[in-house]
C-alpha cells in the first residue's frame, strides 16, 4: 500500500488545480483518474471550452502553469456583449475598465488540462495514476482508497474531484439538492462572416441564453446555446445549414452569418449543490460539490476557486501545526466554498427566469436594468470584481 499526504480523485481542471496549487507546499499527492488525464489534440477547435477568469489566470501565472498553455491555442478576451433580444437592454465591459490586459481567457479544456498535467510531470511530490477508484475505506487517522488496477492507497485526506456524478460524494454519502432546469446545452463550433473582435458574446432570447464564445481563430467561435429542451430537440433534427440559419437568426447577425463547422453536442442542464462538502479525512470540490447554469460561464471558475481556497487551508493548517483531515479544521473552508456556490447558484436562476419568456413586464425591467447598470460605472465596476474574483 502506497501511502501519500492528499489523494485527489479526479484528473479534471479541478482536480489538477489543487495538485497544481499545493506544489506551493511540501505536502505529497496522488491524483487518480479513470483514464488518461492527456490526449493529444486535433488541430482544429475540440467541442468543450471553458472562459477562464483573468485573476485565476494571474494565480495559474504565478504558481508556473500558465506557462505551459500553449499561447496559439487560447482567446485573450478584452470585452464582453451581452444583450436582451427582445428589449432596448444591454450591457458592454471592456478590460480597460479593470485595469488589466483581459477580461480572461477562452481555452480548450483539454488543452488547459494537457497543460496542467504538463507542468504537474515537472512536480515530484506529484504521481499521476491512471486507475478508477473502487472503494472508500474510512480509518481513524488515515482513508484507505481500493482502486480497480489494485494499487491502493492510504492518504490523510481524500478530494473528491470526481465530477457531477462523484464516486467520492456518493462514498461519504454528501446529502445533494438537484434542480432541473428543463432545458439543454447545444455546443458547437461556428465559422463566422465577421472577426469575433476578441469580444465574448451573449445574447438572452425568451427561449434560453445563446452565448458566442471568441476562440483563438478570429473567425471561429465556440457556442453554447442553452434551450428548453422541447426547442434543443427540434433544432437538433434540423440539417447543419438549418441549424446554422437559426443561430445567425438568434445571434442577431451579430457576427454576420453562422456556420457549424463539426459535431454538435448537447448536455442537459441539471443545478446540484451538497448539503455537505466534509468529513474527518474527506472533502469534496468542482463538479463533484455543484453544477451550475452555463449562462454565465462560471463552473470551471467556481471549482477553480474551490481548489485554491483548499490548498489555502491545507497549507495554513499545516504551517500552524493543525491536522488538516479533520472537519472541525475543515469547517471555515466548507462554509465559505458553499456560501460562494449557493450565490451562485441563485444569481443564475434569477438571471435564468429574469430572462426567460415574453412578459412585458419582466422585459422592461431587463431593458432598463441593463441600460441603467452600463450606464451606472459604479455598480458595473462592482459586477466586473465580483465576476473576476470567482
Ligand atoms: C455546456 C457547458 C459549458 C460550460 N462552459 C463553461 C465556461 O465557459 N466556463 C466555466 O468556468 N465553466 C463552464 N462549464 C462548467 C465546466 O465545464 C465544469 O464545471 C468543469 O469542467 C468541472 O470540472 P471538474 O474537474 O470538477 O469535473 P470533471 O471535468 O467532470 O472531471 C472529473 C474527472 O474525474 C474523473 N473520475 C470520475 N469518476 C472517477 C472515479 N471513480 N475514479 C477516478 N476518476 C474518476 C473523470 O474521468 C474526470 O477526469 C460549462 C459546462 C457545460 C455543461
Amino acid at each position: 500500500m502506497q501511502k501519500v499526504d492528499i489523494a485527489i480523485v479526479g484528473g479534471g481542471i479541478v482536480g489538477l488545480s489543487l495538485a497544481s496549487a499545493l506544489t506551493q507546499t511540501e505536502l505529497s499527492v496522488a491524483v487518480i483518474n479513470d483514464g488518461n488525464i492527456t490526449r493529444t489534440v486535433a488541430e482544429q477547435m475540440e467541442l468543450r471550452v471553458s472562459a477562464i477568469n483573468q485573476s485565476h489566470i494571474d494565480a495559474f501565472n504565478t504558481v508556473g502553469v500558465w506557462q505551459h498553455v500553449p499561447a496559439d491555442r487560447r482567446c485573450e478576451f478584452t470585452r464582453m456583449h451581452v444583450w436582451d433580444k427582445d428589449s432596448f437592454g444591454e450591457i458592454s465591459f471592456d478590460c480597460n475598465d479593470t485595469h488589466r490586459p483581459a477580461l480572461g481567457s477562452i481555452i480548450e479544456n483539454q488543452v488547459f488540462i494537457n497543460g496542467l498535467a504538463e507542468y504537474l510531470q515537472t512536480q515530484s511530490q506529484v504521481h499521476i495514476v491512471n486507475a478508477k477508484i473502487s472503494k472508500v475505506l474510512a480509518g481513524q487517522q488515515e482513508t484507505m482508497l481500493m482502486l480497480d488496477n489494485d494499487e491502493d492507497f492510504a492518504c490523510k485526506l481524500l478530494v473528491g474531484a470526481d465530477g457531477a456524478n462523484s464516486f467520492v460524494r456518493k462514498q461519504c454519502q454528501f446529502p445533494m439538492t438537484f434542480h432541473d432546469y428543463g432545458q439543454l446545452a447545444l455546443v458547437a463550433n461556428v465559422r463566422t462572416q465577421q472577426s469575433h473582435g476578441f469580444t465574448a458574446r451573449q445574447v438572452f432570447t425568451p427561449t434560453g441564453p445563446l452565448a458566442l464564445l471568441p476562440t483563438f481563430d478570429e473567425h471561429v467561435c465556440s457556442i453554447v446555446w442553452s434551450q428548453d429542451t422541447e426547442n434543443a430537440e427540434q433544432l437538433l433534427q434540423l440539417n447543419k445549414a438549418d441549424f446554422s440559419n437559426q443561430l445567425t437568426a438568434a445571434s442577431d447577425s451579430a457576427l454576420g452569418l453562422l456556420q457549424v463547422e463539426g459535431d454538435i453536442a448537447h448536455f442537459p442542464l441539471i443545478m446540484q449543490c451538497a448539503r455537505t462538502w466534509a468529513r474527518d479525512g474527506a472533502v469534496i470540490i468542482g463538479d463533484a460539490a455543484h453544477t451550475i447554469h452555463p449562462l454565465a460561464g462560471q463552473g470551471a471558475n467556481l471549482g477553480i476557486e474551490d481548489a485554491f481556497s483548499l490548498a489555502k487551508t491545507i497549507e495554513t493548517l499545516q504551517r500552524t501545526g493543525k491536522d488538516y483531515s479533520r472537519l472541525r479544521y475543515l469547517r471555515p473552508f466548507e462554509r465559505e466554498r458553499k456560501t460562494q456556490a449557493t450565490k451562485m447558484i441563485a444569481a443564475m436562476s434569477g438571471f435564468q427566469s429574469l430572462f426567460s419568456g415574453n412578459d412585458p413586464i419582466k422585459k422592461f425591467i431587463r431593458g432598463t436594468g441593463l441600460v441603467m447598470t452600463d450606464r451606472l460605472s459604479f455598480i458595473k465596476q462592482q459586477w466586473m470584481a465580483e465576476a473576476s474574483s470567482f
